[in-house]
């Protein structure tokens, strides 16, 4: 099969001979390498009126993408092994990047997994299934009623002070829990465990609709959790 890969190792092959072609052709490589930002799973209007499609345009287009963006280039400049790696190892081991570019790699890096994996968990109203079966029995084993957990994890980021995440996550002595975490950091960075549902309480994620009130956000944002999408992570947790 002859691939994009080999097309452009062709291409520089032909082009070698012309400096400005060669320049071109190697530009095209380097835009391959790396993370690429992942499609929407639906359209930007998808989650209305819960989430608006402006704030899901601004929020993928823009902010996810600056991400992807911002962690190609450092890792391009300083650590390139690391652009074949999943982004789960990267994030499950940043003690083991760099000192220089850990910090960037831990935003841009935590900010590219975070948002992939939010976009998963949400689908549109009635097409996410519900909370039912061994992950509707492990949250009332663990938070004793599904209001319970619901006032726990909305507790969870309500109070996350400034710009973070809340996640539902295994649990130590009961299956599962609630965690916040601030800027784009996450549970399983430096070996945590994988979250099976997350929220998203940066201001740029309500704040064009919901202005400075983000309890109204985090009500309106169950009506588009896709229960389905949670119950297999929850059946995969470990
Ligand atoms: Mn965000």
């Amino acid at each position: 099969m002859f691939t994009r890969r080999d097309m452009l190792r062709t291409s520089v092959a032909a082009a070698a001979a012309s400096p400005l072609l060669f320049a071109t052709a190697r530009a095209a490589e380097e835009s391959v390498a790396g993370f690429t930002l992942p499609k929407l799973p639906y359209a930007n209007d998808a989650l209305e009126p819960s989430i608006d499609a402006e704030t899901m345009m601004i929020h993928h287009d823009k902010h996810h993408n600056a991400y992807v963006t911002n962690l190609n280039a450092t890792l391009t400049k300083s650590a390139p092994e690391l652009l074949t790696k999943p982004i789960e190892t990267i994030l499950a081991d940043l003690k083991s990047v760099p000192d220089t570019i850990r910090p960037a790699v831990r935003n841009n890096g935590g900010g590219h997994w975070n948002h992939s994996f939010f976009w998963g968990i949400m689908a549109p109203v009635g097409k996410g299934g519900e909370l039912k079966g061994d992950l509707l029995k492990a949250i009332e084993e663990s938070f004793k009623s599904v209001d319970e957990f619901k006032k726990a994890f909305a507790a969870a980021a309500t109070t996350r002070f400034g710009s973070g995440w809340a996640w539902l996550v295994p649990g130590k002595e009961k299956p599962l829990a609630v965690v916040s975490t601030p800027n784009q950091d996450n549970p399983q960075m430096d070996g945590g465990a994988t979250p099976i549902l997350g929220l998203d309480v940066w201001e740029h994620a309500y704040y064009l609709k919901y202005r400075n009130l983000r309890p109204k956000y985090i009500e309106e944002w169950w009506k588009v959790v896709n229960w389905d999408a949670v119950a297999a992570n929850f059946a995969g947790m470990k």
